[in-house]
């Protein structure tokens, strides 16, 4: 059993971080009772989500009617933060059927999206992007920042050779930014695959982006919680995919790693461990 997540021999002691006065017990009982969702926390948060789900399977007209909403971000993967878990909700639409024409007709769906979305009193927009709608979603004590998502299930109608195929033609060069939500399905199933120790070590990451900084960043931009989940992931296979590891060289590890991003560099050559959707 290797129980260190650092490729060089470092000893905790050795940063000047005040990490490195925390046991190992004491960062446990914080996970444990700071960061990890409970079972009561996931259910009301999923209820919440579930309910603005409902609201957008039912309510939307023809034209964006769902076929499937894929949720991102709260239990689907076991890396969500208590209290402080944003979601993402895909929206494929039964409508559509192909990624170029969903790019073409995508800032009039995000409008039509936001227009219904008005008048559906427990939640608030808060803003669009190129790809999104932004919503604010008051759940009990806290509340949850949603990105609504559309897009196409291309997953179901092809097969993920030919996805990449259409991806790498010269033809979706422009488009090929526009995939990412419609591969979410790939992205979750990786991500669950995750040991119990990395997701943990993820979960802890997710906690430092989400109290260390301000809510808004302006024109900088922090990682996304997909890319924080690569980098842990890539990190730990790097160490030589250890079982067990201490956490706190963990994070100390993939925290370094963040800071010096520009030499950051991860990839996969294989389809990563995925089996038939
Ligand atoms: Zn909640």
């Amino acid at each position: 059993m290797n129980s260190s997540l650092h490729a060089a021999p470092m000893s905790i002691s050795a940063c000047t971080s005040p990490l490195s006065a925390v046991t190992m017990r004491q960062l446990n009982t914080f996970i444990e009772t700071e960061i990890e969702p409970d079972t009561e926390y996931n259910q009301s948060c999923n209820f919440a989500v579930d309910r603005l789900c409902y609201f957008m399977q039912n309510n939307f007209p023809y034209q964006l009617r769902p076929s499937k909403i894929q949720k991102i971000g709260l239990l689907e993967k076991g890396t969500a933060v208590k209290g402080k878990s944003d979601a993402d909700l895909v929206v494929f639409l039964a409508t559509f059927h192909t990624v170029s024409e969903l790019s073409q007709k995508l800032a009039s769906i995000l409008d039509t999206i936001k227009l219904y979305l008005f008048t559906y009193d427990e939640c608030d927009i808060t803003g669009t992007t190129s790809y999104a709608v932004k919503v604010s979603l008051p759940c009990d004590d806290h509340s949850h920042n949603v990105d609504i998502l559309s897009s196409v299930n291309i997953l179901e109608t092809m097969s993920k050779e030919d996805i990449y195929e259409e991806m790498a033609s010269g033809s979706s060069s422009y488009t090929r930014e526009y995939y990412s939500a419609a591969l979410v399905p790939l992205q979750i199933q990786f991500v669950s695959s995750f040991t119990a120790k990395v997701k943990t070590l993820i979960l802890l990451m997710k906690y430092w982006r989400k109290t260390d900084f301000e809510e808004s960043t302006g024109t900088l931009r922090l990682p996304s919680s997909y890319l924080l989940e690569l980098i842990v992931y890539g990190e730990w296979e790097r160490a030589g995919s250890p079982n067990d590891f201490d956490l706190r060289k963990g994070f100390y590890h993939v925290l370094t790693a963040v800071a010096n991003y520009k030499t950051l560099s991860t990839y996969w050559t294989q389809p990563i461990h995925l089996t038939t959707l």
